[in-house]
Order: structure tokens, then C-alpha cells, then sequence
């Protein structure tokens, strides 16, 4: 067992998308398609740093 506990988007699995009951794909609106929960690291916040 590894102990690489990463936060995983449990909507989509960490997937990204979300798998459609009629077919197809759907972005997963919680991750935003990143896969990752809602912890986000810090570098990635810092797009819309602008003074
Ligand atoms: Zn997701």
C-alpha cells in the first residue's frame, strides 16, 4: 500500500469528467476538469493576481 494520499474530486473520480447516462462526457463543474478537490495549490490561485 502506498501512502500517496492525494485529494481527489469525488464527483468525477478525479477523471475530470463526468461520464453522461445518455453517453458522452461532461466537464466536471466541481474540479473544473482538474480532477483534483478543492484544495488547490497556491501557484495555481495566483493567475488573477494583477494590481
Ligand atoms: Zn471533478
Amino acid at each position: 500500500m502506498n501512502g500517496n494520499k492525494q485529494s481527489v474530486c469525488t464527483d468525477c473520480q478525479g477523471q475530470g469528467y463526468l461520464e453522461l447516462l445518455l453517453g458522452g462526457t461532461e466537464r466536471c463543474p466541481r474540479c473544473e476538469g482538474t480532477g483534483a478537490s478543492g484544495e488547490q495549490p497556491a501557484a495555481a490561485r495566483r493567475t488573477e493576481a494583477i494590481h
